[in-house]
């Protein structure tokens, strides 16, 4: 069944104006999804436009009370569709329905209900002065916010963004990826249905070297709030430079693991196989790189291998897979290469290392992984966004540290050791925004979640993010 989708801007459901449209592919079957508009600069015009009336209109006037309310009534909308739109994700995206069923949305309506809470717990302080004049300070919306997001975690990482702007009353104009818009727009439906006034949340679609971009340097946003790769960061900080545009950026990883010989070594190679085969890999916080201490290497490497071997990929609607296709032909090839960059460069395949199909179809990869990793490799160095593990050897803590902190990344890292002290302080030494300790992959709205180095500034969730929404004005009044 092929649909024509449309934006939503201002509350209406339109096309683009000059009518154009791209398609939208299941990357599963390779069937079309229907069709999405194109937005051209017009339509960007008016959905700013759009969201700068309803933050002087009627969002800016409500109170706080009542925008938390509407914040909160999303999460209840969106939980009573789980089922519809966790199916539509993995139609678009790819992911295993066991994971946009019970992560993916309800993770999304859990954040939408932390932030809620915050929309009346936002106020400035009075500061102590002179005798002779009261000073206090506003906490005020940063305005109209561009929210750019990536084709991972589409309702997630929309819902990362719209919950705190939402909650600090900014309004937004939120663009997807391009190669996964749709539910972006459904979470439109979601804003309307619960009673948002128009213009507070609009939604439109287009490439990012387009549509994106011209967000950057529209005059209307006040500040971009971004999750993609390095590289587009770096290309949009320079786009927002000139207007000294505010941007706050969540970038690429290539997050390490370390293994010590202590750890419980069953438990690590679960949170090793979860952390890099989640969401095939495409993932800012894979865990790609797992660094083991070499007297439990073997152990460690033979048990991975058991593991990923009962891993089941296939189609992503059935509830029992958990690899699902990679989202785009693009991406598929791009992982491949990596793989094959990673044969030449002498490391050994232990298990996948090559596509896979459903009845000849779909952008599969097989759940890899190489031992006998070098830190050098390219594998061991560059973000892959795929479902393959570089497993390497260390000595002792030192080296193991050092290894891990020397990318250009520093979004996530994991400890695995039963020796607390141990886990202090490679917490402490390693360089990433995240540190997880014999787990992986835990996430709470209340927990701030960013890079280090090149993944990133700024941080999404929590209390941290909600002030990169807000501004604050400092107000002297003479008493003299
Ligand atoms: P991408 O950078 O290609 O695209 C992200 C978004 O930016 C898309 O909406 C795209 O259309 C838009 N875009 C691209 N070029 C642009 C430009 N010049 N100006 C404005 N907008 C532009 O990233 P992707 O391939 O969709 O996502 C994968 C990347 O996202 C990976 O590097 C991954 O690590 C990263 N990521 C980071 C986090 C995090 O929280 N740090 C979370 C998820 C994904």
């Amino acid at each position: 069944m092929s649909t024509a989708y449309k934006m939503l801007v201002n509350g209406q459901w339109v096309e683009a104006k000059s009518g154009k449209t791209f398609g939208v592919t299941n990357p599963a079957t390779e069937e079309s999804l229907g069709t999405v508009p194109e937005a051209g600069p017009e339509d960007l015009d008016l959905a700013v436009k759009a969201a700068r009336a309803a933050l002087e209109g009627p969002w800016g006037k409500m109170s706080a009370a009542d925008r938390g309310r509407l914040i909160w009534k999303a999460g209840e909308l969106l939980l009573a569709r789980i089922d519809d739109l966790s199916k539509l994700e993995t139609a678009n995206q790819g992911k295993p329905i066991f994971e946009s069923s019970k992560i993916d949305l309800p993770w999304s309506a859990g954040c939408y209900q932390y932030f809620a809470g915050w929309a009346t717990k936002i106020y400035g302080d009075t500061v102590t002065v002179g005798a002779g004049s009261f000073n206090f300070t506003l906490k005020e919306p940063v305005g109209v916010i561009g929210a750019i997001v990536p084709w991972n975690f589409p309702i997630l990482i929309a819902t990362w963004k719209l919950a705190p702007a939402l909650a600090a009353g900014c309004t937004v104009v939120l663009k997807p990826a391009s190669n996964t818009p749709i539910t972006a727009l459904k979470l439109g439906e979601i804003f309307t249905d619960a009673g948002f006034p128009p213009g507070v949340v609009n939604v439109i679609t287009g490439p990012g070297s387009k549509t994106g971009a011209a967000m950057a340097t529209h005059p209307g946003i006040d500040k971009i709030s971004f999750t993609g790769s390095t590289e587009s960061g770096v290309k949009l900080m320079q786009e927002c430079a000139p207007s000294l545009k505010r941007i706050t950026l969540e970038l690429g990883g290539k997050s390490p693991s370390l293994v010590f010989a202590d750890a419980d070594l069953d438990a690590a190679v679960r949170g090793a196989t979860g952390g890099i085969f989640f969401n095939k890999g495409e993932m800012c916080s894979a865990g790609s790189r797992l660094l083991v201490e070499d007297k439990v290497y073997d152990t460690v490497v033979t048990k991975l291998t058991e593991r990923t071997a009962k891993l089941l990929q296939g189609d992503p609607m059935d509830p029992k897979v958990r690899v699902g296709p990679q989202t785009s032909d693009a991406q598929r090839k791009s992982i491949l290469a990596y793989i094959a960059s990673g044969k030449e460069q002498g490391a050994k395949v232990v298990a996948g290392g090559e596509p896979f199909s459903v009845n000849g179809k779909g952008f599969f990869v097989k759940p890899t992984i190489f031992a006998e990793v070098k830190p050098a490799m390219k594998i061991a160095q560059e973000e892959i966004f795929g479902p393959v593990l570089a497993v390497m050897r260390f000595k002792d803590a030192e080296e193991a540290v050092r290894v891990a902190n020397d990318t250009c990344y520093g979004l996530a890292a994991a400890v695995w050791t039963n020796d607390v002290k141990k886990a202090h302080r490679a917490a402490r030494a390693l360089k990433a925004g995240t540190v997880w300790v014999n787990t992986y992959g835990l996430n709470d709205p209340a927990v701030p979640f960013g890079g280090y180095k090149q993944s990133g500034f700024g941080r999404d969730l929590g209390r941290e993010c909600l002030e990169s929404y807000l501004q604050t004005k400092a107000v002297w009044m003479d008493l003299s």
